[in-house]
């Protein structure tokens, strides 16, 4: 005997006879024949049993095998007797061509909007952050997408008027460099600002054709048709609205000041648009400077030093000396006076990277230097001197002595600086040029210290700088300064030093610290508000509330112009000669007008005159605009204003914004400093940030390195099909929900084949329930109460896990209903309900209770997986519902002819209230479900028996109400709660005492938490094999007219059908 496929442990070889004195348990018997493994040809078994295809593979493979041997017997009279599964809901995806097709369907007919449209629950606007229109997408944009998309179609099922505008951002440095790049020598003479934004804005707008293309390619649903632009002419006039009411409240304003500059790129940088790079090494320096001689009152305690009493200061960027105002102090820390003297082993204890100055050199040379207490042993290791200390004094002691700067002599003061001087590094004495540094220039500020700059846009000197005038200062220029230093006998010592230092991201080039002319929007003005604003929001993870209050307390004003053609302009005039700007309420609303229609070229390319309001037209002659265009991140960050609450149910603030780690300080920041700055609150309720994604061990993803994973190849499909073959746009979508991406995330080909091998499971369950429910109707149902254990069972099961994915979805935690979803299925649906549901469908009569109340259990389910699924694995969902076998309604009566109009599903509390004591005998059966199968597998093995369907099992429960309950089973008057059923065996008996090892050959025991203990074994069952279902039966054989079949069979083909309770249709 072998295996019939479409039964369980079908893989069960032959048998060894036993049994003799059997006690009787359970229903019919007698002759045997084959039947159904003809009949499964049709249908590879592997489809059927999602999560165990492997093993039972071997199914067709054995039918075929056996036929070849000629064991035909039989075609199988009964054939038409049965229900065999049927649909044509294809077990292969097929997503090449299936997934485009529902998109068309879904686009065809506009089912996002519709479904929004008919909701009823309010709005939910989950705002869309912008990707920036240069380049292709990567693994990143899939993932911030489709998470966007699963809450937004999550949101739909849960009624919400979802209104989902995709955005990009298009202006910007990168974009305007591809269009020079993109040109000659020749060509870029010729080009003028509106030539340039002309080609940029074919650029950007071809980009988001593309873009947008893979995105629908995902599955995400979006008004792709009217997407935000940042350089649509509306959405500028919006960002000018956003800048005019700071500037009329108050929070705009121009300055001079150190901004990141980078002369690679001729422009101001925000502290976004800076990177670290690892292994920069800087020349720093010490240097001394000499005292002058007449302090204010307070120094009788320096003035025997005088005249050899020095400054000892360190810098890493000698560059800034020629800008030198001050040299700063801690009031907090003790100083020492320090007299240099040579070191008996000079040669051996500095290092060889040194470069000693010549002042150093001379020995015969009195020399006193100021430094910190703390730091006198370190630098005399450095130095490679003896340092004696003459006196020690506080920080305060020095404030307002002066010194003479080092290059042209002028008097400068000490000053007291702030928490920033410590002794960690340097001499504990800090060289302060207020134009080339933050915390420099906020101490100038406080000692109305001159603001030196001499140093070009180019990052060249300027004629300011005297002798250096036209040198780089990031090479020969801070080469020239410090020989300058060490010929006038300033230099101590020189020492390269290696440490973070800010970079042009897009250039990836060092940066600079320069005062120039800038807009700034104030944050000082408004950090409370800010700070205040993050308290209101929702953050998730929480973690994220942390960095982001961090970022926003410690940021200095934002600089937001820049000196670069392709955005939006500074709605500023200046003065001709006076260089005043104008810029008020008046100038704002003409200008925002003007770009409203135009659009921002109009900046550019109209007149002065036409640009001022009517009240200004005749001073057009003295005014000219500004060039300066706006920081990227402000354009961005006014995307709030230029899509939010301009529809009715497009409000404001937004319920979510979404986007990775990185946005702290780019989108989340920007959007909140201008909301805050204008409206008094945060855009949006609540942020959802996410990781980045890494290769599969864990790598950035690099071209050089060769671990990028492609979205587009996921989906269709790579250079080589074999090694990254393509699985369509809900595989990509199924790793999405696996990962918990608060953190990073990995994907790699493992990963995928993972993910590819769960989807079919999932697809798998579908397609089990689809063709299991061929010829079902609601009207068939089953009514609750009318439902055999084993159904209320399953049904308590399935509510629990649509209610654990609800809350899940609730809680962003897709992770969760993937983790959730996964074991319903495999352990709880493919291992246990469908493996025992197979022979109440087949052979159970189509109209027979035990069928059509199996059928009741599994259209419920196939309702309700099939909708929480639809948000994660849209294209799954909607083929399934699309090859439902019958129409699903709506509570107005219409039907659901879509997926996402079924709504999520309502909740079905009944099926919640099977009682403790029933739900925990299940469980107490499937654990002894396990114990059996593991004895049949041994019987098995044994060559007791090959099919389940030939053991009889055997059990003894030493508590007594188990045992009767257990007995209550094999007694079940529906066949459905019959322990042979759930065993899937021909017969079950319950022994008063275990059955001696001669009678039962097979046997284990399941030991309970509560000590009780069940004994199981295992022999042959008794009789014949029903040629029908295949189970044996000793009735086999007593009906004349139909001598093959057991009494169940002959009942379901002759007698009376049992009846049916209809129930209210689900
Ligand atoms: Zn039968």
């Amino acid at each position: 005997m072998e295996a019939p496929p479409l039964f369980r442990l079908s893989s069960r070889p032959a048998f060894r006879a036993s049994s003799s004195c059997l006690v009787w348990s359970r229903s019919n018997a007698a002759v045997v024949v084959t039947s159904i493994r003809q009949l499964s040809s049709s249908f590879r078994d592997g489809d059927f049993f999602p999560g165990s295809s492997k093993r039972r593979a071997r199914g067709p493979v054995m039918a075929a095998k056996k036929e070849a041997e000629g064991e035909k017997q039989n075609e199988g009279k009964y054939k038409h007797t049965l229900n065999l599964p049927k649909t044509g809901f294809s077990m292969r995806a097929n997503s090449a061509v299936r997934e485009p097709e529902i998109q068309k369907l879904w686009e065809e007919n506009q089912v996002m909007k519709r479904v929004a449209e008919k909701n009823g629950a309010g709005t939910f606007i989950l705002h869309d952050g912008p990707p920036y229109a240069n380049g292709s997408l990567h693994m990143g944009h899939a993932l911030n997408k489709i998470l966007k998309d699963i809450i937004n179609r999550y949101k739909l099922l849960q009624d919400y008027k979802v209104r989902f505008v995709p955005g990009w951002d298009c202006h910007g440095l990168p974009i305007e460099l591809k269009v020079l790049q993109s040109m000659d020598e020749d060509a870029r003479k010729e080009l003028t600002p509106i030539k340039l934004r002309k080609k940029a804005a074919k650029f950007a707008r071809d980009t988001v054709v593309s873009q947008m293309k893979s995105f629908k390619r995902y599955g995400v649903w979006a008004e792709w048709d009217k997407p935000y632009l940042t350089l649509a002419p509306e959405y500028e006039a919006a960002q000018i609205e956003v800048f005019g009411q700071m500037a009329l409240q108050g929070y705009i304003y121009r300055g001079r000041k150190p901004v990141h500059w980078s002369p690679s790129s001729r422009t101001a940088l925000a502290e976004a648009e800076l990177e670290y790079p690892e292994g920069h090494t800087s020349r720093s320096i010490y240097a001394i400077l000499k005292m002058v001689q007449s302090p204010p009152d307070s120094s009788p305690l320096l003035t025997e030093f005088f005249p050899n009493l020095f400054l000892g200061i360190w810098t890493t960027t000698p560059w800034t000396i020629p800008a030198n105002a001050a040299v700063a102090v801690n009031s907090q820390l003790t100083y020492a006076i320090v007299e240099v003297q040579p070191c008996e082993n000079e040669s051996t204890s500095r290092e060889s990277k040194l470069k000693v100055g010549n002042v150093l050199k001379d020995e015969s040379r009195k020399l006193f230097v100021v430094v910190a207490l703390e730091l006198v042993p370190t630098l005399q290791s450095k130095w490679g001197v003896k340092l004696e200390v003459k006196k020690t004094f506080p920080g305060s002691a020095l404030e307002k002595c002066g010194y003479l700067h080092p290059i042209d002599g002028r008097e400068c003061p000490v000053v007291i600086g702030g928490d920033y001087i410590t002794t960690e590094s340097g001499t504990g004495l800090v060289h302060t040029a207020p134009g080339h540094g933050q915390e420099d220039y906020i101490t100038g500020l406080k000692y109305s210290l001159p603001i030196i700059s001499p140093v070009d846009d180019l990052g060249k000197f300027t004629e300011e700088a005297g002798e250096f005038n036209g040198l780089d200062v990031l090479s020969d220029g801070n080469v020239a300064v410090v020989k300058f230093l060490d010929e006038k006998l300033s230099l101590v010592l020189e020492e390269s030093y290696r440490h973070k230092y800010p970079y042009d991201w897009r250039t990836k080039k060092p940066t600079i610290f320069r005062a120039t002319e800038q807009w700034f929007a104030s944050v000082e003005g408004f950090r409370q508000l800010a700070l205040d604003a993050i308290n209101e929001v929702s953050w998730i993870p929480q973690q994220a509330q942390n960095r982001i209050t961090a970022m926003t307390s410690s940021r200095s004003d934002w600089c937001i112009s820049r000196q670069r053609t392709w955005g939006v302009p500074i709605p500023v005039f200046y003065h001709v000669t006076s260089r005043e700007p104008l810029l008020n309420e008046e100038t704002i609303s003409h200008v925002k007008s003007v770009i409203s229609t135009k659009g921002a070229d109009a900046w550019w390319y109209m007149s002065t005159e036409d640009l001022l309001p009517q009240k200004y037209k005749h001073l057009a002659s003295e005014y000219e605009r500004g060039t300066d265009t706006m920081d990227v991140w402000f354009d961005s960050g006014s995307s709030w204003a230029a899509v939010l609450g301009q529809t009715e149910d497009l409000t404001f603030p937004a319920d979510l914004y979404l986007e990775g780690t990185d946005q702290h300080r780019g989108w989340f920041q920007s959007s909140l400093l201008t909301s805050v700055a204008t409206r008094g609150r945060a855009p949006y309720s609540s942020v959802v940030t996410h990781g980045f994604v890494l290769d599969e061990k864990g790598m950035k993803m690099s071209k050089s390195v060769g671990n990028v994973v492609d979205p587009e190849n996921v989906i269709s499909g790579g250079k080589s099909q074999k090694d990254e073959p393509g699985y369509g746009a809900d595989v990509l979508r199924l790793w999405v929900s696996s990962v918990d991406y608060t953190g990073d995330v990995l994907i790699g080909q493992q990963i995928l084949r993972q993910m590819s091998d769960i989807y079919r499971k999932l697809r798998g369950t579908l397609r089990y329930l689809l063709s299991n429910l061929h010829d079902w109707k609601p009207e068939h149902a089953v009514s609750y109460e009318e439902l055999p254990k084993i159904d209320k069972f399953a049904l308590y099961q399935l509510e629990n896990i649509v209610n654990s994915v609800k809350e899940s979805y609730e809680t962003y935690q897709f992770y969760k209903i993937f983790q959730i979803v996964q074991r319903f299925v495999i352990v709880d649906l493919s291992n246990f309900y469908f493996d025992i549901a197979k022979d109440r469908l087949y052979v159970g009569g189509t109209e027979g209770f035990t069928r059509r109340s199996c059928q009741t259990v599994l259209a419920a389910h196939l309702l309700k997986l099939t909708r929480i699924l639809a948000p994660i694995l849209p294209h799954l969902a909607e083929d399934a519902w699309q090859n439902l076998p019958f129409e699903y309604s709506l509570s107005d009566g219409s039907a659901a002819k879509f997926v996402f109009q079924s709504k999520w599903p309502n909740p079905d509390d009944q099926w919640l209230s099977l009682p403790s004591q029933d739900i925990n005998f299940w469980r107490k059966i499937l654990e002894l479900r396990s114990e059996v199968n593991r004895v049949l597998e041994t019987a098995r093995a044994g060559k007791l028996i090959g099919s389940s369907l030939e053991a009889l099992v055997h059990l003894h429960a030493d508590d007594p109400a188990t045992s009767s309950k257990l007995q209550e089973l094999c007694e079940a008057k529906n066949d459905a709660d019959a322990l042979t059923r759930i065993f899937i065996t021909s017969q079950v008996e319950i022994l008063p005492s275990p059955a001696g090892s001669a009678a039962v050959p097979f046997e284990g025991e399941l030991a309970g938490e509560d000590g009780s203990k069940i004994w199981v074994g295992v022999s042959r069952a008794v009789g014949s094999k029903c040629e029908r279902c295949w189970n044996y039966s000793s009735k086999v054989g007593s009906f004349a007219d139909h001598p093959t079949l057991c009494k169940r069979c002959y009942d379901i083909i002759e007698g009376p059908l049992p009846v049916v309770v209809v129930a209210d249709a689900r």
